[in-house]
């Protein structure tokens, strides 16, 4: 499988009928139902999560160019991928219009009607659509895309720096939580100064590993200072009648997550979906012969009205197909729990569960704890799918304390970790000497330590690290 990761995952997102990639333009796809109820459960978990800190508002897609070019810094990081609309009808536009590839340029001009003086503040908002960035990069379905269906951006304004720091800890906290709903593991890193996001002061960003042992950013959480207020004239007037410019934070987050729970906790059958976000969580299949059918198949009824009474998402599959194919279907969905239920079972009161996580099959008596042994055993599901994906990961950091020894271990998959000066052209040294990215500092070093910068032997501020990236 880690051979042919790429392999798996494209045939694993058609096969389980998630995306149909076969849309005539390059870098988009089409969510096909399957994947689309995935994408609602994930979206669910965020929303859920950002309407309890943000009011959750909607911005055009089309960004004049005048405004998205104002910030130089900010504009100049993506001018490359910006798609263009140039007419409308037969006629030219006065002014070319972007497809908003990140919507600061679209957020900001409306900042600064709507903030007048310390009370407008903070502004909390979020929105959730689509953006679109023109990838010259080889694509690929979920991982690199020319439109994330469903970006979903925070934005906020305060009136000092410190409440805007606080703002970045929420912003993380937030994200820890929804990967960790989808049991996905992260290394979090403040990106190095060459990569941060444009036109912000820092970037912190979380990125995971896939089975090929490459990161994938999955989100990021941005700092942005003074500088978007500056150029878009952010101002309030504090308790002391003064104008300031607003300091702000912005944090982005997509469907990239799905690709990585899809990523990380498949195996050689195919998909296997954490509780959370799978459409189906429980499957009951009645095992029908002629004699007794119309019982097992009440009680199948019975049980599954009873799960989703509960909240359980669970369906009967009574197709009309040979139990080994079926089987197979079943597990090809990554449907978390299978209930098997047959005329000798019912006789003996109980139900035969198989968990698609690690295979096991046990037997629960139909009583009235069975909903509630039911999610005990969702929930063992979830915390399986947990801790085998970190402790993958958490092998997969390896730290070295020689420069040379970091292709090496890079080469073998890992995320490669050592001691950091801090100096911009050392890190730059060092990402060149690894042909490979510089993912950032994940930890800060005490400063009476005696480690020393594995390129230039000063004395080390991080921990930073390197890694082969998508
Ligand atoms: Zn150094």
């Amino acid at each position: 499988m880690v051979e042919n990761f790429s392999e798996w995952f494209h045939n694993i997102i058609e096969t389980a009928d998630i995306i149909d990639p076969r849309y005539p333009i390059k870098g988009m796809g089409v969510w096909l139902p399957y994947g689309f109820q995935i994408r609602k459960n994930f979206f669910k978990i965020v929303t859920d999560l950002m309407d309890k800190e943000h009011d959750e508002t909607s911005f055009p897609l089309l960004i004049p160019e005048e405004e998205l070019a104002k910030e130089g810094l900010h504009v100049k990081g993506f001018e490359d991928e910006v798609y263009w609309v140039t007419k409308g009808g037969q006629k030219d536009l006065n002014e070319k219009l972007a497809l908003r590839p990140t919507s600061e340029t679209a957020i900001y001009p409306m900042f600064s009607l709507w903030i007048r003086s310390h009370i407008d503040l903070p502004i909390k908002i979020y929105q959730k659509g689509s953006t679109f960035r023109y990838e010259t990069k080889h694509t690929r379905p979920m991982i690199r895309v020319r439109e994330i269906t469903s970006f979903v951006e925070s934005h906020t304004a305060h009136s000092s720096p410190e409440e805007a720091e606080e703002q970045i800890q929420t912003g993380i906290e937030i994200y820890k939580q929804i990967f960790d709903s989808l049991a996905v593991p992260y290394l979090i890193s403040k990106r190095p100064e060459w990569d941060k996001f444009p036109g912000a002061d820092y970037t912190m960003a979380f990125d995971t590993v896939f089975p090929d042992g490459k990161t994938l950013q999955i989100g990021t959480v941005h700092n942005l200072g003074q500088t978007f207020a500056k150029t878009f004239d952010i101002t309030f007037e504090n308790k002391d009648g003064q104008h300031e410019y607003v300091y702000q934070t912005c944090y982005g987050i997509s469907d990239r997550v799905i690709a990585s729970a899809i990523a990380i906790h498949g195996d050689k059958k195919g998909l296997v979906l954490p509780p959370a976000i799978a459409p189906v969580q429980v499957v009951i299949v009645p095992i029908l012969f002629k004699k007794g059918a119309e019982e097992v198949l009440d009680k199948c009824n019975e049980i599954k009205d009873a799960l989703s009474k509960d909240n359980v998402r669970v369906k009967i599959d009574d197709r009309d197909i040979r139990p080994g194919k079926k089987f197979f279907s079943i597990e090809n969905k990554g449907i978390p729990l299978r209930i098997e239920l047959g005329p000798r079972d019912l006789k003996a009161n109980k139900i035969v569960v198989v968990r698609r996580d690690n295979g096991e099959k046990s037997e629960l008596t139909i009583d009235d704890n069975l909903v509630s042994s039911i999610k005990d055993l969702l929930n063992d599901i979830h915390d399986n799918l947990y801790k085998k994906a970190w402790d993958k990961f958490n092998k997969s950091l390896k730290l070295v304390e020689d420069e040379k020894d970091i292709k090496e271990s890079i080469k073998e998959g890992n995320i490669t970790e050592f001691y950091w000066c801090g100096d911009t052209e050392c890190g730059k040294e060092i990402g060149k000497i690894s042909d490979e990215d510089f993912l950032g500092s994940s930890e800060d070093l005490d400063e009476d330590t005696d480690k020393v910068c594995v390129h230039c032997g000063k004395k080390a501020k991080h921990i930073a690290s390197v890694a082969k990236t998508y």
